[in-house]
C-alpha cells in the first residue's frame, strides 16, 4: 500500500491561511518520497506524523520557489531529528543515502551552501546523493522506479535544457503521474493512460476544463488529485469540488494541507 500525505495543497500565491506552497509525500514499504518541498514541508510532515528519518528521496519537478522554497529546512529537519533522537537517530542515519532530483543543481548548491552555514556547519552522518532531472529513467530502488517528461512550463535558455519535469513512477504495482507545473497536460503524451493516480495541477487551470481534459482523451484512470492549486480553486473549494465530481465522479480528490489518502 501506498500512503499519501499533502503537506502543502497551493501553487505559489501570497501566503493563505492553511494553504502552503507545493509539497507531497508517499510511503511506501517505511521510505518516504517527496515530490516537490514548498515552505513549511517539513515542519508539516513531522506534526503530520510523517518519519522524516525514514525519507529515501526527493524529486523536484523544477525549482520555482513554491516547490523548493522548503528543502533546506527539510534537510535541516532530517539532521535535527537525527540528533533529537540521539543514538536511535544517529544509528538510522548513519551511512544512509538520501537522493535529491531536481533540474537545476543550482538550486541545490545554493542551498547547500546555506546548510553549511548553519548550526554545526551543517556535518551529517549520511550521504545526498544529488542529480539533475533529465528526460528518462531518473530513480530506481526496491520500492519504485520514476521517469522524468519534460514540459514546457519553463522555456529553456539553450535548447534542449528542460527544467521543468513532469513524473511517471512504477511503484507497488500501481501506477502514479505526478504532472508538476505544465502549460497544456498534452505535452507530456499519454502518460496517464492506465494510471491509478494522477496529481494534477490546478494553478494554471480551470477545473472543469481539467476534468474534460482527462475525459475527452478518453483515459482509464484511478483517482484524480488536485494540487498546486490557485485561489480560483482554494477561494471556492465546494463549488470546485461539485464542479469536479459533476464530471469525473468520485474519482476527484481537491487537495487540503495535511489530508491523508492511501492507493
Ligand atoms: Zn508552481
Amino acid at each position: 500500500m501506498i500512503n499519501f500525505t499533502v503537506h502543502g495543497c497551493c501553487a505559489g500565491t501570497e501566503p493563505l491561511p492553511g494553504a502552503r506552497h507545493t509539497s507531497y509525500c508517499m510511503e511506501i514499504n517505511g521510505s518516504v518520497y517527496w515530490i516537490d518541498a514548498g515552505e513549511n514541508c517539513s515542519y508539516s510532515a513531522h506534526l503530520n506524523g510523517v518519519d522524516l528519518l525514514a525519507t529515501r528521496a526527493i524529486f523536484i519537478t523544477h525549482p520555482h520557489m513554491d516547490h523548493i522554497g522548503g528543502l533546506g529546512n527539510l534537510f535541516w529537519n532530517i539532521r535535527k531529528l537525527t540528533y533529537v533522537y540521539k543514538d536511535e537517530g544517529m544509528a538510522r542515519m548513519e551511512g544512509k543515502t538520501v537522493s535529491l532530483r531536481v533540474s537545476e543543481l543550482r538550486s541545490w548548491h545554493g542551498i547547500y551552501e546555506t546548510l553549511c552555514c548553519t548550526e554545526g556547519d551543517f556535518k551529517i552522518n549520511f550521504n545526498i546523493d544529488a542529480a539533475p532531472v533529465v528526460d528518462g529513467e531518473i530513480y530506481r530502488d526496491e520500492n519504485m522506479v520514476v521517469t522524468a517528461h519534460h514540459n514546457s512550463h519553463l522555456i529553456p535558455k539553450t535548447e534542449g535544457d528542460w527544467k521543468s519535469y513532469s513524473f511517471v513512477i512504477h511503484a507497488d504495482g500501481k501506477k502514479i503521474v505526478c504532472c508538476g507545473d505544465i502549460r497544456d497536460y498534452a505535452e507530456i503524451g499519454d502518460v496517464y493512460e492506465g494510471a491509478d493516480m494522477i496529481f494534477v495541477e490546478t494553478g494554471h487551470h480551470k477545473v472543469d476544463k481539467v476534468c474534460n481534459f482527462f475525459l475527452e482523451k478518453g483515459y482509464n484512470f484511478g483517482k484524480l488529485v488536485f494540487v498546486h492549486n490557485g485561489r480560483r480553486v482554494l477561494d471556492h473549494y465546494e463549488e470546485s469540488l461539485e464542479t469536479a465530481k459533476s464530471l469525473v465522479g468520485d474519482r476527484v480528490i481537491i487537495s487540503r494541507d495535511g489530508m491523508k489518502f492511501s492507493l
